[in-house]
């Protein structure tokens, strides 16, 4: 339930405001149960509508989309017949749908300007506690009271439950407060993650047009709002366009909980149950926008062909390709006639299994098989194997290496292999600003990012301390303010001055 009161004179016009009828109960059908809109009080002086929805426990679970895990007991008993989950925010978005779009023939002005409103809801499930509930309603100018609901009156030693009891007073416009709820209910809750229609994106932009771009939240809001569907992480990974690290997609699971919050409750709400709701464009699992989006050339790609270039140029005739993941690169090499060695080489046993099997290892010629070496190993323990080609490539791994780590690698790539050339890429930290679902790190593995200066500085102390030089190269977009998603470095042993063909 939540009730939404007004101490305009006189306040039964919130009647007007809500389309409503002050004297009236009247009921909306759900696809999970029922919504009821009722006065408890309707003065001059004082109002209150209360949206009161009534969920039915079975019709949630049969109109349960056929893609929405099957959480067992968990789809029967569950939270959503006694708080004000997502499924309050889509009923109120139905039952004041014209209200939320601030058209009111009868009383336009109330309607277009801010009026005093006090909202309460009783029992509001709420992610990280009452301080989540003032980060996402504060900044909208209201005054935001949330009092933690304790598990049990009876045990106070129990501690905190995961709900809260929300009082939000302010002097807001009337439409702009139902958007409000209908986004930050379902943030708050955060259990909002069925299936994620393409025009979901779309209803976001629409009801926090006024006040979501400004907000201080607005990169969680979103987060949590688009919830944390794989479908989705897909999409948002596609856009980042960046793990090229690509042997974590294939070997890890899909990430649907936060580690940091545990597993969800169970009830979700297929897309079905959206009023005005149509059925899924595109499969389940399939990110929206993979289909309608023009084809655009993600960075692993152009990160690899940075690299193909750059050894091209070089004349590099053996190359070892370090943290080689599940071998993209190196299939790439092995196509390269000119190349008379190659070799793979990486820490993790199952990339090299993935890397086997992508480069059909086990029906591979004989004569490409001499040239081709895949092996396992760790950058930060000097290795014979490594020893003896032209060229190195270290492809987004040394991002992957805690800091302490990272003098021994230097050490047995640099100092001990010492290939004539060494081709170092990692992320611009700086880039990260231009990625919008992008939350900390690209990826969890990450123990590091740097900047265009940190991994120039990086580079400069390897080459004083190894006898070598290095160049720049940004690969991606390069944004004029923040440099490219990916950097570059392009190492040759010895001094610039004799470079292209000096050694030491
Ligand atoms: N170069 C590939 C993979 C990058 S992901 C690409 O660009 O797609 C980073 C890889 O480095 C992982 O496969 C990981 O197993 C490997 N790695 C991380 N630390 C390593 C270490 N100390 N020794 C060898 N490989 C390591």
């Amino acid at each position: 339930m939540l009730t939404i009161s007004t101490t305009v004179r006189p306040a039964t016009d919130l009647g007007f405001l809500l389309h409503k009828h002050p004297d009236r109960v009247q009921e909306f059908g759900q696809s999970y149960g029922t919504a009821r809109v009722f006065y408890p009080e309707a003065g001059e002086e004082r109002c209150t509508a209360a949206l009161m929805l009534d969920v039915d426990p079975v019709r949630l679970v049969r109109s349960r989309g056929r893609s929405t895990p099957d959480y067992a007991l968990g789809q029967y008993v569950n939270d959503r017949p006694y708080a004000a989950s997502s499924l309050l925010a889509v009923a109120l978005a139905d039952v004041f749908r014209t209200a939320r779009t601030g058209r009111c023939d009868s009383r336009p002005e109330l309607a277009a300007g801010p009026i005093p409103l006090e909202i309460t809801l009783p029992v509001l499930p709420c992610r990280g506690g009452p301080e989540m509930a003032h980060r996402f309603f504060g900044p909208l100018g209201w005054t935001v009271e949330a009092q933690a609901v304790p598990l049990d009156e009876g045990f106070p030693e129990w501690g905190d439950s995961r709900y809260v009891r929300l009082s939000l007073r302010g002097e807001v416009r009337l439409a702009d407060a139902l958007n409000h709820l209908y986004v930050l209910l379902p943030v708050l809750d955060d259990a909002k993650h069925y299936w994620i229609a393409p025009d979901e994106v779309d209803k976001l932009i629409r009801a926090g047009e006024s006040w979501l771009a400004a907000h201080p939240e607005r990169s969680l809001i979103t987060r949590r709002y688009l919830g944390r569907r794989w479908a989705l992480a897909r999409t948002a990974f596609a856009r980042l366009a960046e793990l090229g690290d690509d042997v974590e997609e294939d070997l890890e699971p899909p990430v649907e909980e936060d580690p940091a919050t545990g597993p969800e409750p169970a009830a979700e709400v297929p897309p079905s149950m959206e009023p005005g709701g149509e059925p899924p464009a595109v499969p389940a699992g399939e990110a929206p926008g993979e289909r309608d989006a023009a084809p655009r050339r993600p960075l692993n790609v152009l990160r690899r062909e940075a690299v193909l270039g750059a050894l091209a140029e070089s004349g590099a005739r053996s190359v070892i390709d370090l943290g080689c993941g599940s071998g993209q690169l190196v299939g790439a090499l092995l196509g390269r006639p000119e190349l008379t060695a190659v070799a793979g080489v990486d820490v993790s046993a199952q990339a090299l299994a993935i890397a086997a099997r992508r480069l059909k290892l086990d029906r591979m010629p004989d004569r490409q098989r001499e040239r081709l070496r895949l092996f396992q190993g760790a950058l930060t323990y000097t290795d014979d194997r490594f020893a003896g080609y032209d060229a190195a490539v270290l492809m987004e791994v040394v991002e992957h290496v805690d800091p302490p780590r990272l003098n021994a690698l230097e050490r047995v790539v640099f100092g001990a292999a010492r290939p004539g050339q060494v081709i170092v890429t990692t992320p611009n930290a700086e880039y990260n600003v231009r990625y919008d679902f992008l939350e900390g790190m690209r990826h969890p593995d990450h123990r590091f990012e740097w900047t265009r200066a940190e991994f120039q500085a990086w580079a400069a102390g390897v080459c004083r301390e190894y006898g070598y030089h290095v160049a720049f190269r940004p690969v991606g977009d390069d944004d004029p303010e923040v440099g490219p998603p990916t950097q570059m470095a392009l190492f040759g042993r010895g001094s610039a001055a004799n470079a292209g063909g000096g050694d030491d």
